[in-house]
């Protein structure tokens, strides 16, 4: 699962802000060949459905009344920085619909800056944890903890910050769609 949330504001249609250009020409790729479907839209929160190569992912975009991406998600397991190509063709389908979708121009704006490893360590940190940081691998610290430990963890991330929260929210609405559909079969 995919999701990305600015640290700054991004209006919709400088989505491509926070996205790499590579991806920015997959994801047109993506919209041009139709592959975004909106399957449903409350108020600001669009719910697409992007056909990938093999599997269908659910992207959901929320934008905020001042046209700032407030989140976008997608259960895709693409893990680098900024929105993938299923996310793109979305924000191109929601632009399209309200009529200032340039993709021309979209093709020549500079994308995500892309950040090295290599980089000296920010104001603040001393080399060494810098490298720690580097190295530090999430998932096997994730794996180091109970499952009472866990839920402890993120439950007290969840009183500071609502985004886990929300995220958690998305995947079970998610199901709770998919398990719909099962129904009528
Ligand atoms: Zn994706």
């Amino acid at each position: 699962m995919k999701i990305e949330e600015g640290h700054m504001k991004i209006p919709v249609h400088r989505f491509y802000k926070n996205t790499r250009k590579l991806v920015l020409f997959r994801g047109i790729r993506y919209y041009k060949e139709n592959r975004a479907a909106l399957e449903k839209q409350v108020d600001n929160t669009y719910y697409f459905d992007v056909q990938g190569e093999k599997n269908l992912y659910h992207v959901v975009l929320n934008i905020a009344d001042d046209d700032t991406i407030v989140f976008a998600s997608c259960d895709c397991p693409y893990s680098e920085a900024g929105y993938c190509k299923h996310q793109v063709s979305a924000f191109l389908d929601v632009l399209k619909r309200q009529d200032r979708l340039d993709i021309q121009d979209l093709q020549n704006k500079e994308g995500l800056k892309e950040k090295h490893k290599s980089e000296i360590a920010p104001k603040g940190w001393s080399a060494e944890d810098f490298k720690k940081l580097q190295e530090f691998n999430v998932a096997d610290y994730l794996n180091s903890f109970r499952r009472e430990e866990l839920i402890f963890i993120m439950i007290n991330y969840m009183k500071q910050d609502m985004k886990l929260f929300m995220y958690l929210f998305h995947h079970y609405i998610v199901e709770l769609e998919r398990n719909k559909i099962k129904d009528w079969s």
